[in-house]
């Protein structure tokens, strides 16, 4: 995201932006932009989950869903979700509900039990450090401060994560197992890594022989344009670099399906499955495999996921336009601030001066509009610019969202007028 400059040749009206603020603390606002949501119409398009009739309860192969085991999931779900996910079938693993679970489960294996490649278990290492490309997504960070795993911010660049950055950390510091990637319409800032960085990133040479990207591609399917933009195949490219075992791939259908009752997803090396399943077969005898079937009677196939996002996207695109459209009129042509203008995901990413976003955040709370706190796009909660904002439209209906958007930019030129 760019610097915005800090000395202002737009004269702010710090009167009218006071008075303008004052106006909307009289109406008493209740309105959230905090989480990335589906809305309850968005979860409506696949309401034929919940009238699907599973009363034969038999997978493709004859396999009955009412009973236990079937570890990696039912293979005609993990055909459907193969090709999105950039993972060959036998190489995905379909389980329960979050793909956020299957990341600290996954974090918590490679603490307790010696990952394909590695010297030593995680946990019996002095340290271990994680790359975290900021702005990123917080739920990756809570992870790393849960397990005591020290987070390194390495700069978004419009093509992913600095690599010049990521490639001297990681071929220098054996501390270093691990990179968060959203890499595709990346939360919060929109950004799709380039080809270029893909191939960076499978090529590095890395000072830990276990150093594993953390794909965590949740918005893969998740377009707000025509242009279905795609990102290069990380799994080929690693093995086309000889590093087969370093991508874990995760993804699901919270924000395709239900957000709390879809099916989440792994994928990665033969040698990394395999280690996985093992450990998993300790935690579970086997997934939801009647939600599985549900998806596979419902979505059918590839393209019927396909077809099934556009008609989210029908509903999610009005939103970010409102919020393009608001935010330019209200605050374009001011260095007041910069935004994201994403092609997918659920987020837009708000920056404002250096040094006045928790500012922003809470006179906008003040004001009865919920925003995710400042900083929480940074490790440790910690924007050193304190610049970023994370802006998450898609729950409130459009009516909400203008009033949300207008006030948050009546709190945006307050803020900075203050200075
Ligand atoms: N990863 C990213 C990047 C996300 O934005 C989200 C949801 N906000 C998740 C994971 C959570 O996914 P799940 O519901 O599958 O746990």
């Amino acid at each position: 995201m760019s610097t915005l400059p800090q000395s202002s040749s737009t004269a702010i009206d710090h009167e009218q932006a006071a008075a303008d603020y004052a106006a909307l603390l009289d109406r008493s606002l209740s309105l959230n932009l905090t989480r990335g949501k589906p809305d309850p119409r968005q979860l409506d398009l696949a309401g034929a989950l919940l009238s699907c009739d599973l009363s034969d309860h038999k997978a493709a192969d004859g396999t009955d869903c009412r009973n236990y085991g079937g570890l990696q999931g039912l293979p005609e779900l993990r055909e459907i979700f193969s090709g999105p996910l950039q993972v060959p079938a036998d190489q995905l693993v379909a389980m329960d509900n979050s793909s956020l679970a299957l990341m600290h489960d996954t974090i918590v294996h490679a603490l307790l039990s010696v990952l394909p490649g590695a010297e030593q278990r995680w946990s019996d290492e002095p340290d271990v450090a994680f790359l975290c490309p900021v702005p990123g997504y917080d739920r990756h960070f809570a992870l790393c401060e849960r397990f005591g795993i020290e987070m390194i911010p390495v700069p978004m660049t419009a093509e992913g994560p600095d690599m010049d950055v990521v490639a001297e950390l990681a071929g220098g510091d054996p501390r270093i197992k691990g990179i968060w990637c959203v890499p595709k319409y990346s939360n919060p800032s929109g950004v799709t890594f380039s080809e270029a960085t893909v191939r960076r990133l499978a090529e590095m040479e890395t000072a830990a022989p276990d150093f594993r990207i953390f794909w965590d591609n949740a918005y893969a399917m998740h377009h707000l344009t025509d242009e279905e933009v795609e990102v290069a195949d990380l799994l080929t490219a690693c093995a086309d670099a000889s590093h087969p075992d370093r991508a874990f791939v995760f993804g699901s259908t919270s924000k395709i399906t239900f957000a709390g009752a879809g099916v989440a997803f792994f994928g990665s090396s033969p040698a990394n499955v395999e280690w996985f399943l093992k450990h998993a077969a300790k935690r579970t005898i086997g997934p939801d495999k009647l939600n599985q079937l549900r998806h596979v009677r419902v979505l059918k196939d590839t393209d019927g996921v396909r077809a099934h996002m556009a008609r989210h996207r029908e509903l999610l695109r009005p939103k970010f336009d409102l919020v393009e459209r608001i935010l330019q009129r209200e605050l374009g042509g001011t260095d007041l601030a910069t935004w994201s203008r994403p092609e997918g995901g659920y987020f837009v990413t708000l920056d404002v001066r250096d040094g006045r976003a928790r500012e922003v955040v809470r006179l906008a709370g003040e004001a009865g509009v919920a925003l995710t706190p400042a900083g929480a796009s940074h490790p440790y909660g910690r924007d050193p610019q304190d610049s970023t904002i994370r802006i998450a439209p898609s729950f409130p209906g459009l009516e909400e969202l203008e009033e949300a958007i207008v006030a948050l930019a009546v709190c945006v030129r307050l803020a900075c007028s203050e200075q």
